[in-house]
């Protein structure tokens, strides 16, 4: 594609904003168009496995992420009731193994150390408050229409508006992702004070019965970020719905002592709970001059840790392929790369319950083959 074509984003998310500065990097001028009145992300940590730190140290992004992110000694997995270690894996010990580090980092760092990234490159890119309502193409680009009445155009667009993607509806329809039977529960709980089995330096799965916990610390062990996931019902309309610490006990009635001490320690009006949602692999994202891009294209369910990670390499894949081939072959060059991948994590991702909410059988090589396979991707050099 020639730098002179104009790419525009909508969504200023994890993934609009690594596409974007992928584009920047490769050459590209782009605009980046964002619904929320300011750019941010939500209070919570995330975790950054090695197929996604790769992408974001080979932007330039190593100052940002090591000096923000905490690096966890070593993966564990317990018993739910017992605390007993069921697996354990040194983290540092792998890092030669996928070339690069696993990193905890609380979302609005990470959100900041992009969005500092691109508006290094042209400051002016960022527009907040731009509701997109529609996109169209036109007789030689693409045209994006929003709430406010503005028209941006240009000659690539990219859906990176999430899991409710209007760009989607626009292109293929509007069908909802559907509810997967799994309900999570988030909190960010100040780690003095908790028992050393839930703020030490290791990241933890805490395997149960139909339900699972993932906890680990950010802010230099500050915090201690959970997930607590569990098989049951789900009927209220939204994303993120404040939640009842006493609810989340109870859900989790008979676990640990210390895992329920975190759970509980979690400060009041901060626990939130929201249904998660993902859809069946698509092959199609594309058409013509408009793509989809991460949660977009590909929900899924957050077992793997891998949403973030999977709009982390379709970013870079992205910039590769503009930058070999012109805008329509690109586009379908991307989409050949990029479906087989993600889509067979969303499956992955469901089939994940097996082995994270599961304590039956010895499970250890079954979870360690997912992730060596899953990590040892390189988006910064798969051929395109
Ligand atoms: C409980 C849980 C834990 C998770 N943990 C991890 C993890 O540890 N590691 C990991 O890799 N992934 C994790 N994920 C997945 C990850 O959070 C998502 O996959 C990722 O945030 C998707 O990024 P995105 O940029 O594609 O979409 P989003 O983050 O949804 O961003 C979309 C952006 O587009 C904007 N937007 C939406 N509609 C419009 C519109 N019409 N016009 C303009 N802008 C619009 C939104 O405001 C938003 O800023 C987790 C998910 C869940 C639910």
């Amino acid at each position: 594609m020639s730098p002179s074509e104009h790419v525009i984003i909508i969504g200023a998310g994890i993934g609009g904003l690594t596409a974007g500065l992928s584009l920047q990097r490769a050459g590209y001028r782009i605009s980046v168009y964002e619904q929320a009145p300011e750019f941010g992300e939500i209070g919570a940590g995330i975790m950054l496995t090695p197929n996604a730190t790769r992408v974001l140290l080979n932007l330039g992004l190593e100052s940002g992420l090591m000096a923000k992110g905490d690096r966890p000694t070593a993966s564990l997995y317990r018993k739910f009731d017992t605390a007993e270690i069921m697996q354990s894996t040194p983290l540092n010990d792998r890092v030669a193994t996928y070339g690069a580090p696993q990193v905890h980092i609380h979302r609005a760092d990470l959100h900041r150390t992009l969005l500092d990234a691109v508006a290094a490159y042209d400051p002016s890119c960022l527009h907040t408050s731009h509701v997109c309502e529609r996109v169209e193409q036109t007789a030689d680009g693409v045209r994006a229409v929003f709430a406010n009445g503005t028209v941006a155009e240009g000659g690539v667009l990219i859906g990176c508006d999430g899991a409710r993607s209007v760009v989607r509806a626009t292109l293929f329809g509007r069908e909802s992702p559907h509810f997967t039977g799994q309900v999570a529960w988030r909190g960010l709980v100040p780690a003095a004070g908790l028992p050393d089995t839930v703020s030490g330096p290791a990241s933890t799965v805490w395997i149960g019965p139909d339900h699972h916990v993932v906890q680990y610390g950010v802010r230099h062990g500050t915090f201690v970020n959970f997930v607590a996931v569990a098989r049951t019902k789900w009927e209220e309309e939204g994303w993120n719905i404040p939640a009842n610490v006493s609810d989340l006990l109870s859900e989790f009635d008979g676990w640990h002592p210390d895992l329920r001490a975190l759970l509980a320690a979690t400060p009041a009006g901060t626990c939130f709970k929201w249904g998660l949602f993902d859809r069946e692999p698509a092959d199609v994202w594309t058409q013509g001059r408009i793509t989809l891009l991460g949660d977009a294209a590909h929900p899924m369910l957050p077992l793997m840790a891998q949403g973030s990670a999977m709009a982390i390499e379709d970013g870079c894949v992205l910039a590769r392929c503009l930058s070999d081939l012109p805008v329509e072959k690109a586009l379908q060059r991307y989409e050949h790369m990029r479906a087989p991948r993600a889509g067979g994590i969303i499956l992955r991702s469901r089939a994940a319950a097996g082995l994270y909410q599961n304590v039956r059988g010895d499970k250890s090589a079954e979870r360690q083959a997912y992730v060596d396979s899953i990590y040892t991707y390189d988006a910064t050099t798969v051929a395109v």
